[in-house]
């Protein structure tokens, strides 16, 4: 998977990101492949991996920008997506950002409540402007993933709710600087039990159905994002299924004449084409475990401190019989561990670890907390992955 050899990866200096970027190519034409089958927009989640290679390849493939905040629409533009591709999302965009995104003349804002319905028509009003708008509807669809990323179940903050789309109807009818082009769905993260994405579906089609009712065409759906990728073995699927998961939703989803479906991937797109490499400090015997100490931790990659989640750890530099490690990090938290009683061969100090699947929501998250520095980043050209 990292597609350079021992000897020149110890050149660099750890805590360090590495990029495969072949294998974000692959990645990205098969998706683009996949999703073309059925005209299918695909608008990229910045928020898994900003950095300029990435977005660069994004851009080249042809993917539009799904963002989730002011900064990120900026980073989009400066990066070449044209605004006409941009969809901002999010449940608290502030005044600032409301009026950049107006003033770019982005494609559309997914509005997740009442109260930015309102904002956003005075906004616009003020400009002289109408903004394209996708109502962001809570489906409450339960994505089956981690608690913190899911998303589409009335307890959780984001969207609109089923129950208050009459009196959003209502408003809208009051909000002249407001054009309503679709609805916006987006249920979690790392889902990777596709029937979920069937349920939303179902879903869809009720709410379609409830518009229609009463007479409001939508030309935009936006299904949003969150296919999952496989954290456990990711040699074995270095590329998500994306022939299933776009098929799934050309079966399930009744469309009307002339609707676009839209996509907001993020994960599946970027998580396999990124190692955080390491390398350890200490082998340090504790009452019931060995710790092995590596100079990366939760400020580099926070998604097991945050969500518990796996990320499989391996030693690149041994290959001696194995045993038992707690792999953690230096940062005074106990949180800061990236996995307790991971098989690795014996391992020492100076070992260089590679920690896989690393690409998306890694280096984006990154802080320097207890005044860590930023890690450096790689990204390897060679053709073979
Ligand atoms: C995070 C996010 C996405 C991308 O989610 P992935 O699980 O990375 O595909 C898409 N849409 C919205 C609105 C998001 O917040």
């Amino acid at each position: 998977m990292l597609n350079i050899d021992l000897a020149e990866l110890q050149q660099h200096s750890t805590p360090l990101y590495v990029y495969n970027l072949p294998l974000l190519r692959q990645t990205l034409d098969a998706a683009q492949q996949e999703a073309r089958k059925y005209n299918y927009h695909v608008h990229y989640a910045l928020k898994a991996n900003a950095n300029a290679p990435i977005l660069e390849a994004m851009r080249t493939y042809g993917f539009g920008a799904d963002c989730v905040s002011g900064n990120e629409v900026k980073t989009a533009i400066a990066s070449g997506f044209a605004p006409s591709d941009v969809v901002f999302a999010g449940v608290g965009k502030s005044d600032a950002e409301i009026n950049y995104a107006l003033d770019q003349d982005i494609f559309c804002f997914n509005c997740e409540s009442k109260q930015e319905l309102e904002v956003l028509n005075e906004l616009a009003a003020l400009k002289g402007k109408t903004a394209r708008v996708a109502l962001r509807i809570n489906p409450n669809v339960n994505a089956n993933t981690h608690k913190y990323i899911t998303t589409g179940l009335e307890e959780n903050k984001f969207g609109i709710n089923a129950w208050e789309l009459e009196s959003v109807l209502e408003l809208l009818a009051q909000l002249p600087n407001i054009d309503l082009i679709g609805i916006h769905f987006h249920i979690g993260s790392q889902i990777t039990d596709l029937s979920v994405f069937k349920n939303l579906c179902t879903r869809v089609n009720e709410f379609q159905q409830w518009f229609a009712a009463h007479k409001i065409t939508l030309q935009h759906i936006n299904v949003g994002g969150g296919l999952g990728v496989d954290y456990y073995q990711p040699e074995q699927q270095l590329i998500p299924d994306f022939a299933s998961y776009f098929n799934l939703f050309h079966q399930f989803l009744e469309l009307r004449s002339g609707q676009q479906v839209h996509f907001e991937l993020g994960r599946a797109l970027v998580a396999q084409c990124g190692t955080l490499v390491s390398k350890v400090l200490y082998i340090k015997k504790g009452m019931t475990t060995n710790f092995a100490i590596l100079d990366a931790g939760m400020t580099e990659l926070i998604r097991p401190a945050l969500y518990q989640s796996y990320h499989k750890i391996e030693n690149l530099s041994s290959q001696l019989p194995e045993e038992r490690y707690d792999v953690v990090g230096p940062i005074c938290e106990s949180s800061d561990c990236f996995g307790k009683a991971v098989i690795l061969p014996e391992t020492s100090r100076g070992d260089l670890i590679a920690i896989r699947t690393a690409g998306a929501y890694g280096e984006v998250m990154a802080s320097n907390y207890n005044l860590r520095e930023k890690a450096q980043a790689l990204y390897l050209q060679d053709q073979q992955v």
